[in-house]
């Protein structure tokens, strides 16, 4: 299945390839000062991904990096160097019936819980085990 998105201002246009695109929610704080709340974004293989604009690549911690819009500061994605994936940002596409499938650092979310469904909900702990030995975007 093809994506198709941009950034808030436009400038930056993304497309990429996933066989499904499902959600993942994180709570971690990188994610919530970056985002304000949660990052939600869709997975995809970074080989997939078309990118056209002016994207700035922020080297968050030593395992991950993060690309947000230079123009308007809208995230792009959030990416481990250790695997080929990014986690484009679900705000740059248009809404579609994408199912949330992981919901990472449940109890850090800023409003003390995180969202209903039966979706897979981790803890921090449960997050640095599932990523381990490359750990989460944390601190
Ligand atoms: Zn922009």
């Amino acid at each position: 299945m093809k994506l198709g998105g941009q950034c808030m201002c436009a400038a930056v246009q993304v497309a990429a390839t996933t066989s499904r695109p499902d959600l993942r929610v994180c709570h971690c704080e990188m994610c919530r000062r970056q985002n304000s709340f949660a990052f939600v974004s869709i997975q995809v293989d970074q080989d997939s991904i078309e990118m056209n604009g002016p994207v700035t690549v922020f080297k968050s911690s030593d395992w991950a990096q993060r690309a947000f819009c230079k123009t308007c500061g809208s995230t792009i994605w959030y990416g481990m160097q250790s695997d080929t994936h990014r986690n484009l940002s679900a705000g740059l596409f248009g809404k579609t019936d994408d199912v949330l499938v992981q919901e990472y650092f449940v109890d850090e979310c800023i409003l003390g819980a995180g969202f209903d469904g039966a979706h897979q909900k981790l803890t921090r702990d449960e997050t640095f085990a599932l990523f381990a030995p490359s750990t989460g975007d944390t601190e």
